[in-house]
């Protein structure tokens, strides 16, 4: 019985020296990495960090893709923490076209493809710290199920973001932004069909927000110079693909890289990821 109980005791502690390292080991960086100050940062390298799914549900895919929303809360906290400040995309392309400046710690957040999880977890972070972000959705799936990835077999069955949702987040200030109507692979198909594809979303997606829809994502990250000349001739201002880097003055507003934030990042290397990317 003696040795029951002990064994017992055993385990508790050993479990919670485990959590106790993990938490320590997740939330450390945020107390002992030395921000730079704000004159030392490179305001003419803008981050724009790239996620997909922010769920707490492992069954909604692996990390490649999946960021938690406890980490996302953490990786939120530390912006605002230290003074970041999200700007949009449309912003982005005015610092590349015109020259703008843009302040010191601008950060621009994107999610690709429109899960629900976006508004369920996402949604409630960024009102927590005021921040915005951009959202891509697929036009033709609006309300349905990834099924352009799941009969691929890269992604299991996730709920995409109704009508519904997308209107609160763009009355809240998210930017809805384009990500084709079926979410093909545009070098995979001829130039009319991504010509179709990359037009009608916009038009789809205005017709319901009554609002201009100006940023693009190329869905995988398959883009070339015929394309990009396709998305700016459709009228949008801005279109990013999944080419890592930070954006500066010089970037092709039509080519714009970003930082890839995977769900086994802590925080420590989130910081590293945004803040060294080169261009
Ligand atoms: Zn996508």
């Amino acid at each position: 019985m003696r040795l029951i109980r002990t064994s017992l005791i055993v385990l508790v502690l050993l479990g919670a020296a485990w959590f106790a390292v993990r938490y320590v080991w997740e939330i450390l960086p945020i107390y002992i990495y030395s921000e730079p100050a704000v004159g030392d940062i490179n305001a003419s390298q803008i981050p724009v960090l790239m996620y997909h799914k922010i769920s707490p549900d492992p069954k909604s895919g692996g990390f490649g893709t999946r960021v938690t929303p406890a980490r996302f809360n953490l990786q939120m906290q530390y912006l605002a923490k230290n003074g970041y400040h999200t700007v949009q995309l449309t912003e982005l392309a005015d610092f590349i076209k015109e020259d703008k400046t843009l302040p010191p710690k601008s950060i621009v957040i994107t999610c690709d493809d429109g899960y629900l999880d976006n508004y369920k977890y996402a949604f409630p972070i960024l009102k927590k710290y005021g921040f915005t972000a951009t959202v891509f959705v697929v036009a033709d799936y609006i309300g349905k199920t990834n099924d352009f990835d799941v009969e691929k077999g890269l992604q299991p069955v996730n709920q995409l973001l109704g009508w519904n949702e997308i209107d609160q987040m763009s009355d809240y200030g998210i930017t809805i932004g384009a990500h084709t109507l079926s979410h093909v692979s545009l070098t995979d198909v001829t130039l009319p069909e991504a010509r179709y594809e990359i037009e009608n979303c916009k038009l789809v997606l205005e017709k319901h927000l009554g609002t201009s829809v100006e940023a693009f994502a190329y869905p995988y990250g398959h883009y070339n110079g015929q394309l990009e000349e396709t998305v700016k001739e459709s009228g949008y201002t801005i279109a990013v693909t999944t080419d890592q880097g930070l954006v500066t003055p010089r970037s092709d507003p039509y080519a714009i890289k970003r930082v890839r934030i995977r769900g086994d990042y802590n925080l420590r290397k989130f910081i590293d990821e945004f803040r060294n990317t080169r261009t």
